[in-house]
């Protein structure tokens, strides 16, 4: 056990930050009335740095959200489906197999909304087709625009009551989208308002896609084409991998939208065991790798399951996929002011990066002010030091600032206003003993809501 972990005076800056650490006097999950319900300020990060001494306030009234529905309890839709299990479908239902390929391209190649805009299929077929295999499941709540209507953001709302955020990015040279894939998410990293309230529940394969149909749309509708997706919006997609999986197939398949893999973009906090998993994936696809931090002591408090992978192994397993695919990975460093944004830490990020071997670029990301959270952004001329510095040392770098500033771009802030979430009590202290809590893994590596997670 390194120094630290599972000392239950430790608090991760997560709940630092939510007021919410007690000691872990009592292990199992938290009920509701374990949740504090008095409304104090957060704690400034002055006091986050000044670490276990921060006064302990309570935080407001834990919002109603609506329970999700369980996804063995879900309706298929047609997005869910590969052209062979559409295939499957539809002969199942009486139909010639060729229908299913019409709807295929109906779906996406026409990007049809209904049955109804399909129109090679027989009318009597299209009721049944709507009820047994609805096309929309996500319905658009809101969407804002920014950077002179080249961002555009929406907020959407699942069939059961839950809200999720895909947001559009037009360049001169691309277009991006940027697909959740869960509701809220179990890794609870510190500066992030998704991990805030913990996970709901995953995404289906239909509701990635449907993002990705939206986004083709608008920009369509723009004159523009979608070049890009990056799996960078709601959630962990390595911790609801076998969704994240067959979305991937879909969006890629030549009979659909042609996406070809080498502009799809996944990128993970650092689920180990399902890095090595997609080195054997038959998709090309990138892997960007959320870091922030380049030691144990400072990535513990900002990405909780550091505790579980900590960045030895982290680097060790990164340096595995490089050698097995022969694709570079993307290092994401959000930079937040006064946190991990030192000329020491740059330093040892670089010699860390070096000492790897891995075939790595770096993205710094000058952290995106969440109103909720107490974390800032460095001054201009820190982020360039910083960047000087890694490049300095040989390290590939990229400066990127975040697009739609104006419109809460970072992920979840849409979701968490909409639903007036704010820090909760929250499991997932960075300790091994707790992150099981909020953050369980089963055997295939995907995901389970812990008890904290549902409330309402
Ligand atoms: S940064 Fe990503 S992994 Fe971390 S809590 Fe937010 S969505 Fe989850």
């Amino acid at each position: 056990m390194r120094p630290g972990i599972g000392d239950p005076a430790r608090l991760n800056a997560r709940a630092m930050l939510s007021g919410a650490f007690a000691p872990p006097a009592a292990a199992g999950p938290l009920s509701r009335e374990d949740i504090p319900r008095m409304s104090t300020p957060l704690p400034t990060i002055d006091q986050v740095a000044s670490g276990p001494n921060v006064a302990i306030p309570a935080v407001p009234p834990t919002p109603v959200r609506r329970r999700p529905v369980p996804l063995s309890a879900r309706k298929t839709g047609l997005y869910d489906l590969n052209l062979s299990d559409l295939t499957d479908r539809v002969t199942a239902m009486g139909q010639p197999a060729y229908r299913a390929r019409q709807i295929y391209t109906g779906a996406y190649r026409q990007l049809a909304d209904s049955y109804d805009a399909m129109t090679d299929l027989p009318k009597a077929l299209k009721p049944r087709l709507e009820a047994e295999l609805p096309i929309q499941l996500l319905q658009p709540v809101q969407t804002y625009e920014a950077d002179h209507g080249e961002t555009i953001k929406a907020l959407f709302q699942t069939d059961d009551g839950q809200f999720i955020e895909t947001v559009l990015m037009l360049y001169n040279d691309r277009a991006t989208v940027c697909v959740s894939c869960q509701v809220g998410c179990a890794v609870g990293c510190a500066f992030c308002a998704t991990g805030i309230g913990g996970l709901m529940r995953n995404l289906t394969t239909g509701e990635m896609v449907e993002q990705v149909i939206w986004s083709v749309r608008m920009a369509r509708e723009r004159g523009r084409q979608l070049t890009n997706l990056v799996m960078m919006g709601m959630g962990e997609p390595l911790q609801n991998y076998r969704a994240t999986m067959a979305f991937i197939g879909i969006v890629n398949d030549a009979a659909g939208l042609q996406f070809g893999a080498r502009r799809i973009t996944i990128s993970t906090s650092g689920i180990l065991p399902r890095i090595r998993a997609l080195a054997d994936e038959p998709y090309q696809v990138n892997l960007a790798v959320s870091l922030h931090a380049p030691n144990d002591e400072l990535r513990d408090r900002l990405v909780p399951h550091n505790t579980r992978y900590p960045v030895a192994d982290l680097m060790a397993t990164c340096r595995e996929y490089t050698e097995k695919t022969g694709r570079r990975i993307s290092f994401e460093y959000a930079l937040m002011a006064g946190i991990n944004d030192g000329d020491a830490i740059a330093t040892e990020l670089a010699q860390l990066l070096r000492r790897s071997g891995v075939l790595c670029h770096v993205n710094i990301i000058p952290f995106n002010k969440v109103e909720i959270l107490d974390f800032e952004r460095p001054t201009p001329a820190q982020i360039d030091r910083f960047a000087a510095v890694l490049t300095g040392h040989g390290i590939a770098t990229t400066v990127r600032y975040s697009r739609g500033l104006d419109i809460k771009a970072a992920c979840g802030q849409l979701r968490a206003e909409h639903e007036g979430i704010v820090p909760v009590n929250s499991s997932s202290t960075a300790t091994r003993d707790t992150l099981p809590a909020s953050a369980s893994i089963d055997l295939d590596g995907e995901a389970v809501p812990g008890e904290t997670d549902v409330v309402g």
